[in-house]
């Protein structure tokens, strides 16, 4: 497989998680496609091989490091399995981690951390029946109450939400005035947490959706994370770091379709000679390549902002999601037009395609992207 220039660290962390995925995910990909579900053995196998060790700090279990190291095991894993569906379950997983190890406390990190890094599983809602871009019209609610809060609402499209334990939960908090958005961790086996069926998606079909009821579910006053009130600042922050993950997933999905296809072009023939000599051909393939060499740059400049705090951080984390969702869609139409009628039929190209399409909604839709990268830049002028 050939790998995008890396610094040699991020290579091994990459080839490592990309080997373990080989060998733990990828065998039983289409099975667990066919059933339309979470492959949950390969899941905690990643977790017992330390996936969700990296970035967190060692006096917190961790193995120290940056995020940037757990968004490099990510990516590998994204190489290595086969599987986008099952990646995009470890973004989920992997913006809530980070989100308790920054904006956490104590609590959170010696009562809820500990099992996510181990196995169990994490999701994070945000989006309900209403709409999802407008996050901020958020119905879920919850109440004090003496000894701490009653939380009701309903999420929906939820990634994990038919197999998740704990869940990031986006509400508000009336009480508290106009800034009333608040994150609430739930432990969703709790008393009035129901799950709804879970979703029939065009594909992902390794990463099942679904919706999540809460109803008069109680939570301890440790449970919110990060300050009442201000949620949805928190947040920002949490989904800068998914997106920037969207483009680096899509970056070293590629990767070895890219090989693939090279393969290809070179055997199959046309007007007497490989097809990898025709200009067109060659325009789709070097595009494939554009994107990955694109999306995956963008990506880990925006995962360097967000360590260094520095302000370009979510700007450059929308593009990453914005490049790195539209180009995997082009791409994967560059994949099955290279082959032609075997592209079309049933099978890991369609697959890509249509897994592909979803990556334009999860995380957000381009058009939030958009805004998201124009809001920045204005803020950014008038702060100069
Ligand atoms: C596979 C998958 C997994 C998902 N996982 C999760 C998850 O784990 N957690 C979670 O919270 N959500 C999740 N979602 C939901 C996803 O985040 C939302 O679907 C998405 O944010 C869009 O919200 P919506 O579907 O309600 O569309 P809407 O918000 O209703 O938008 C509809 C259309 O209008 C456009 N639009 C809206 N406002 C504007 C505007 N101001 N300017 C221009 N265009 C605009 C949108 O771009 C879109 O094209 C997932 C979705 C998918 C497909």
């Amino acid at each position: 497989m050939s790998v995008a220039f890396m610094p040699p660290q991020e290579t091994a962390l990459d080839e490592q998680f990309a080997q373990l995925a080989a060998q733990h995910v990828a065998p039983r990909s289409q099975q667990a496609y066919d059933a339309e579900i979470l492959d949950r053995l390969a899941w905690r196998r990643l977790a017992a091989h330390g996936l969700w060790r990296n970035g967190v700090p060692t006096q917190l279990g961790g193995n120290g490091g940056t995020w940037k190291d757990l968004a490099t095991a990510i990516a590998g894993v994204a190489r290595g399995s086969d599987d986008l569906g099952f990646t995009l379950s470890l973004i989920a997983h992997a913006g809530l981690i980070r989100a308790l190890v920054i904006h956490g406390t104590d609590w959170h990190h010696q009562h809820i951390l500990p099992a996510l890094m181990k196995g169990a599983i994490g999701a994070t809602a945000l989006t309900e029946t209403h709409g999802g871009s407008d996050v901020a019209r958020t119905r879920t609610t919850g109440r004090r109450i003496e000894d701490g809060w009653l939380l009701n609402g309903s999420k929906d499209h939820i990634t994990n939400a038919p197999v998740a334990d704990r869940a990031l939960i986006l509400g508000r908090a009336p009480e508290l005035g106009r800034r009333d958005i608040t994150l609430f961790i739930v432990n969703l086996h709790s008393p009035g947490v129901r799950r709804g069926t879970p979703e029939e998606l065009l594909g992902l079909r390794t990463s099942p959706t679904g919706a999540i009821h809460l109803d008069d579910v109680f939570l301890p006053e440790q449970a919110i994370l990060g300050k009442p009130g201000e949620g949805l600042t928190t947040l920002y922050d949490i989904i800068s770091f998914d997106r920037a993950l969207y483009g680096l997933v899509a970056a070293a999905y590629l990767e070895p379709r890219l090989d693939d296809v090279l393969n290809f072009a070179h055997q199959r023939e046309a007007f007497g000679s490989p097809i990898i000599d025709h200009q067109y051909v060659q325009g789709r393939i070097t595009d494939i390549r554009i994107t990955i060499e694109t999306a995956r740059a963008i990506s880990l400049a925006g995962i360097d902002a967000l360590i260094a705090r520095a302000p370009e951080a979510s700007l450059r984390c929308s593009i990453a999601k914005l490049v790195g969702s539209e180009g995997l869609v082009e791409a994967a139409q560059n994949l099955m037009r290279l082959q032609g009628h075997v592209g079309y039929i049933r099978g890991t190209i369609t697959r890509d395609l249509q897994d592909a399409l979803g990556t334009l909604i999860a995380g957000g839709t381009t058009e939030m992207q958009r805004k998201n990268i124009l809001n920045q830049m204005l803020a950014a002028r008038d702060n100069a």
